[in-house]
């Protein structure tokens, strides 16, 4: 059986073709900038790349020059069901669900949690229905993993009503992620994950640490929504709640502007004055910019914090897993977060580090040190895999 992957974001989709048994790839591609002039689809499929020009095309459209693509490789009649990565379930969904009228219900009902996801996520299910009729199609959700959290880690100390009426309370994202580098961990150490307690750093534009406990989140840096928690790339993380109403009332701003600018205009980006991108900020510290070392200096100290607060909710820790843009590619910042944690018995491996960086993964602690490792994330073989798997259970 293979499955199609949808990550839909507002104006572009992510899609691959993947064998969830052994994650092999067949097609995959982004269609961006949909519904403006520029609109275009990238197609790679057997180490070819082609691309076509939409001009203000729309998510229909796209997903059309999908499907003639699928026919052209001949392809179309193997897809057994499309997989879609859906970032807010709320607290009604704690595993893969295959997507009934009650379901894609359920997902709307989670949009003033997630008010630019969920929306791109519906009207990528929606396309994909009318594309594929007929075929399974599952919601796949980023919060999901999380839903094991324990009460004292998902509660806020806010008034009860704000959690009962309108569902304020940690949720946590990422969390496709955090489960499949988990479970990569284990097999890389050699050990039943049902035995490790475990932290995982997902670090790419959005950062997020969670503490795995037998394979099941027991907390995470974010909470309510993907602001909470790490310094991101544009992201501020963590802010005093004060600041919205001492800022409203000093600057003039509307909630509606700060919000936007603790999102896009915050983080890396705020704190070098030069960019969100770690490999660019990195560059910047080895040429001397005074504001780029300040950024990648409170990152990776917010991150090790993040990773200490890890520590408490496991109790006991088997081992740290670096992964996404910054935790695979960076050894820099592995290496500075580590030297900040010997006190949790983490020590690196310096050549092992450096190995890592190139792309293939693997361990970077010194032997006497906790077992500290990269993973490689593969978020779309893993909602493939829960594709797969929901379905399997699922009577038809
Ligand atoms: P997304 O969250 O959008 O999927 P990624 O996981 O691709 O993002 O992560 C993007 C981040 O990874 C960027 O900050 C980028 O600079 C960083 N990154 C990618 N390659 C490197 C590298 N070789 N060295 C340092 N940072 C890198």
């Amino acid at each position: 059986m293979w499955t199609l992957v949808l990550n839909s974001g507002s104006s572009s989709f992510k899609f691959a073709l993947i064998d969830p048994a052994s994650g092999k790839t067949w097609l995959s591609g982004l269609a961006e900038r949909l519904g403006v002039e520029a609109a275009s689809v990238r197609l790679d499929s057997d180490g070819k790349r082609q691309t076509h020009s939409l001009n203000g095309g729309s998510y229909a459209e796209a997903m059309r020059l999908v499907l003639a693509e699928l026919d052209a490789l001949g392809l179309r009649q193997d897809v057994r069901a499309v997989g879609h990565r859906v970032v807010h379930g709320g607290s009604r969904f704690s595993a893969p669900a295959p997507i009934t009228p009650e379901v894609l219900e359920a997902i709307r009902d989670c949009v003033p949690l997630a008010p630019l996801h969920n929306p791109a996520n519906i009207a990528g299910i929606e396309a994909a229905m009318n594309a594929f009729p007929g075929l399974p199609q599952v919601a796949v959700f980023d919060t999901a993993f999380h839903q094991t959290m324990p009460e004292i880690a998902y509660r806020y100390a806010v008034p009860e009503e704000w959690f009962r009426q309108h569902g304020v309370r940690r949720y946590g994202f990422h969390g496709i992620s955090h489960a499949f580098v988990a479970g990569e961990a284990a097999r890389v150490l050699g050990r039943p994950l049902a035995e490790l307690n475990l932290i995982t750093a997902h670090l790419g534009n959005g950062c997020s640490v969670c503490a795995v406990s037998g394979g099941r989140s027991v907390d995470s840096s974010m909470g309510l929504t993907p602001l909470e928690g790490l310094v991101m790339g544009t992201r501020s993380g963590n802010v005093d709640p004060g600041l919205h109403d001492y800022l409203a009332r000093v600057s003039g701003l509307t909630l509606t502007q700060i919000t936007a600018a603790l999102n896009r205009e915050s983080g890396l980006l705020a704190l070098s004055g030069l960019t969100n991108d770690m490999r660019e900020l990195e560059e910047a510290t080895a040429r001397g910019h005074v504001g780029a070392k300040l950024a990648v200096g409170i990152f990776v100290y917010r991150l090790a914090q993040g990773i200490a607060a890890m520590a408490v909710a496991l109790g006991r820790v088997d081992g740290l897993v670096f992964t996404g843009g910054i935790g695979e590619n960076s050894a820099t910042v592995r290496a500075a977060t580590m030297a900040r944690l010997p006190f949790l018995g983490f020590k690196l491996d310096e050549s092992a580090n450096a190995a890592a960086a190139r792309g293939q993964g693997g361990p970077i602690s010194a032997p006497d040190s906790l077992p500290a490792l990269v993973v490689n994330t593969n978020e779309e073989w893993m909602i493939a895999r829960e594709t797969a798997g929901i379905l399997a259970l699922t009577p038809r």
